[in-house]
C-alpha cells in the first residue's frame, strides 16, 4: 500500500532523522571534474534537487534521441546534443537527481521528507519547484490525486498532500499538543489573492470577491500578508478539502481572469506551533513553517548573460520571477545590496533565500530535444542556486 505512514513508521524505528542527514548533513566540498555539490559548512544551504518527468507523447514522436540523461547513484544529469551544426555536453551536479522513473512516493521520501521533520522541529523550511512549463511543477507538488476511492494514499499524489500526512502521522505518533493553520495564496502579475477566501464552501471565486491583498512589515521587520485567512486546521482529510478548494478557485480565477497558470506563483503555508516538555519539566513551544510553492513557468524570465539582449515584451516578463532570479544571482556574487524589496514572492519569502529559512529547490525538466534551450538554462539557473548559504543558527 502506498502510504508515507508505513514509510514514515519504517524510518522513525531506526533513527527519527537518518533521511534528514542523508539530505542536510553533506560535507563534501567538490565532487570529480570540478562539480560542486552543495555544503554545510558554513551554514546550511539552499538544497537543489533536479526531477526529469518522462517524455510525453508528443516527444516520443519526436525523431532523435533524448538529450537530457540522469545518473541517479552520482546525482548527475547530462545534456548532450551530437549534430553536425550543434555539439552539447554539459554535465551537472546536483545535491540529488530524479530520473524519469523516479514514484511520487520515492521522490517525496528521498528529497522533501527530510524537510517536514525539519518544521516539526521548529524550523521555517521552503519548498520551490522551478522550472519550463509542462516539465512537472505541478504534478511534484500537487500530483494527480490525493486518495484513491477506496481511501488509500494516490500513487501520483505529490508532495504537499504526503506531506500533510507525514506530519499528521508523526504528531499522532507524538501523542504531540499542537495548533496547525494553513493558508493558500497566488501571485499574479504582483498581486496577491488568498485563495481560501470563499463565501459559501461551493461557490467559486469572482472577479467581484476577489480583493488583492497587501505585503506589509510589522514593528520588527518581519513580513505578513494583511486579511489573509488562515485555517485552522486538525486531520489532515480537512487539508485535502482546503487543497481542492484552492486548486478550484485556481482554475476559476483563471477563467475570470483570462490569465495563465504559468504565469502565477501559488504558494501553500503550514504553520505548526507543537508544544515539548524538555527533561526539566519546561514547556517549550516549537514554532515551524512549511511553505511548498509552485513557481510560474520560468520561460518567461528575461534572463542574463547571452540572452539579456533579447528583451522580451514588457507584459511577458515575470517580475517576480526575474526577481527571484536576481536575488540568487545577487546572493552567489556576494553583491552588496541583494534585490528582495522588489517582488512580492521574493518579499515574503525572503528568508528562504539567504536567510534562516531550510530551503530545497526542485528543478524540473523535460528529457526532450525540443526543451533543450530552456532545459540548460534551468540546469544553469539550479546550479547556481546550490551556491546560496542559509543560515539557521542565526536566528533560530
Ligand atoms: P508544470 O506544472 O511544470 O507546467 P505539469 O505538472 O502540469 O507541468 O506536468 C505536465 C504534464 O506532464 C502532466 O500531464 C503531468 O502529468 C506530466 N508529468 C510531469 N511530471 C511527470 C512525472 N515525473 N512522471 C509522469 N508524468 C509527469
Ligand atoms: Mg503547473
Amino acid at each position: 500500500m502506498d502510504t508515507p505512514k508505513s514509510n514514515h513508521q519504517r524510518r522513525r524505528s531506526s533513527s527519527p532523522f537518518l533521511m534528514s542527514q542523508t539530505l542536510w548533513s553533506s560535507t563534501e566540498k567538490t565532487c570529480r571534474s570540478g562539480l560542486t555539490r552543495s555544503n554545510d559548512e558554513k551554514g546550511v544551504n539552499v538544497k537543489v534537487v533536479l526531477r526529469c518527468r518522462p517524455p510525453n507523447e508528443d516527444e516520443m514522436q519526436v525523431k532523435g534521441p533524448l538529450v537530457i540523461s540522469c545518473d541517479e547513484l552520482k546525482q548527475e544529469v547530462t545534456a548532450t546534443l551530437n549534430t553536425t551544426t550543434k555539439q552539447i555536453n554539459k554535465t551537472f551536479l546536483f545535491d540529488k537527481v530524479c530520473g524519469p522513473s523516479s514514484q511520487q512516493k520515492d521522490f517525496y521520501d528521498q528529497s522533501v521528507s527530510p524537510l517536514v521533520n525539519e518544521a516539526l522541529e521548529g524550523y521555517t523550511c521552503t519548498i520551490f519547484a522551478y522550472g519550463q512549463t509542462g516539465t512537472g511543477k505541478t504534478y511534484t507538488m500537487e500530483g494527480e490525486a490525493i486518495k484513491e476511492k477506496n481511501g488509500e494514499f494516490h500513487k501520483n499524489a505529490g508532495v504537499i498532500p504526503r506531506a500533510v500526512q507525514e506530519i499528521f502521522d508523526i504528531l499522532e505518533s507524538q501523542k504531540a499538543e499542537y495548533t496547525m493553520k494553513v493558508a493558500y495564496i497566488e501571485i499574479y502579475n504582483e498581486e496577491i489573492t488568498d485563495l481560501l477566501s470563499l463565501d459559501e464552501e461551493s461557490k467559486p471565486i469572482d472577479e467581484k470577491q476577489r480583493k488583492p491583498l497587501a505585503l506589509m512589515e510589522d514593528g520588527k521587520g518581519a513580513v505578513f500578508i494583511r486579511g489573509l485567512e488562515e485555517v485552522t486546521v486538525s486531520t489532515a482529510d480537512e487539508i485535502y478539502k482546503i487543497l481542492e478548494k484552492g486548486s478550484a478557485n485556481k482554475h476559476t480565477a483563471e477563467t475570470l481572469l483570462n490569465k495563465q497558470s504559468n504565469r502565477s506563483h501559488s504558494i501553500f503555508s503550514i504553520t505548526l506551533h507543537v508544544k515539548e516538555c524538555t527533561h526539566e519539566g519546561l514547556e517549550l513551544i516549537k514554532c515551524g513553517k512549511l511553505n511548498l510553492v509552485d513557481l510560474a513557468g520560468s520561460e518567461n524570465i528575461l534572463r542574463s548573460g547571452a540572452k539579456e539582449g533579447r528583451a522580451r515584451e514588457a507584459g511577458e516578463i515575470n517580475k517576480s520571477l526575474l526577481t527571484l532570479g536576481r536575488v540568487i544571482n545577487a546572493l552567489v556574487d556576494h553583491s552588496g545590496h541583494v534585490p528582495y524589496r522588489d517582488s512580492k514572492l521574493t518579499r515574503f519569502l525572503r528568508d528562504s533565500l539567504g536567510g534562516k529559512t531550510k530551503t530545497c529547490i526542485i528543478a524540473t525538466v523535460s528529457p526532450s530535444i525540443q526543451c533543450l534551450e530552456e532545459t540548460l538554462s534551468t540546469l544553469e539557473y539550479a546550479n547556481r542556486a546550490k551556491q546560496i548559504k542559509n543560515r539557521p543558527e542565526v536566528n533560530q
